[in-house]
């Protein structure tokens, strides 16, 4: 019986930060913020501290998105992928993507025309806040599930021997 106890601890004490990881890993991509980075936080980091640091940098991440269908699009898109909108403004005589603030093409030198804003909207509020409540509240559950897998396993160790 301590042993299954050992096991299973053990097998989610491996199995809870590499869960964590791969789902950190997945939605730091989708936002543009480095994934390899917060995963390797989120994971090695003790007690959930990089877990709790990277949702709060995710919460303040602005994230663009599509001015014609809302679809979340990245800084480097040309086009929408779920409506096909252009999301940069391209040069008439090189067809090479420019910054709506350019006066030529950096490209072959044409003139640009002036007056030129951002074609996508930069949406401010983000996630609702209920959702980013039920991730901490997750979190914290998380949290206590894992110390008492971590005090079961060291009582059954301690009692083993
Ligand atoms: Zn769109
Ligand atoms: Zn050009």
């Amino acid at each position: 019986m301590s042993l299954f106890i050992i096991i299973t601890g053990l097998v989610l004490l491996i199995a809870v930060p590499v869960l964590i990881g791969m789902m950190v890993y997945k939605d730091a991509k989708n936002r543009g913020l480095e994934p390899w980075f917060w995963a390797l936080a989120s994971m090695l980091v003790p007690y959930f501290i990089g877990l709790i640091i990277y949702l709060v940098a995710r919460s303040n991440r602005k994230r663009l998105r599509c001015a014609r269908c809302g679809q979340t699009v990245e800084a480097g898109y040309n086009v929408c992928p779920q409506c096909g909108e252009p999301l940069q403004y391209t040069c008439q005589a090189c067809g090479m993507p420019v910054q709506p603030q350019w006066n030529v093409c950096a490209k072959c030198g044409a003139a640009q025309p002036q007056g030129r804003t951002a074609l996508v909207t930069n949406a401010t509020a983000e996630d609702d806040p209920g959702k980013r409540i039920w991730i901490m509240i997750g979190c914290a559950v998380g949290a206590v599930v894992l110390l008492a897998l971590v005090g079961i396993s060291a009582f059954a160790i301690v009692g083993a021997i």
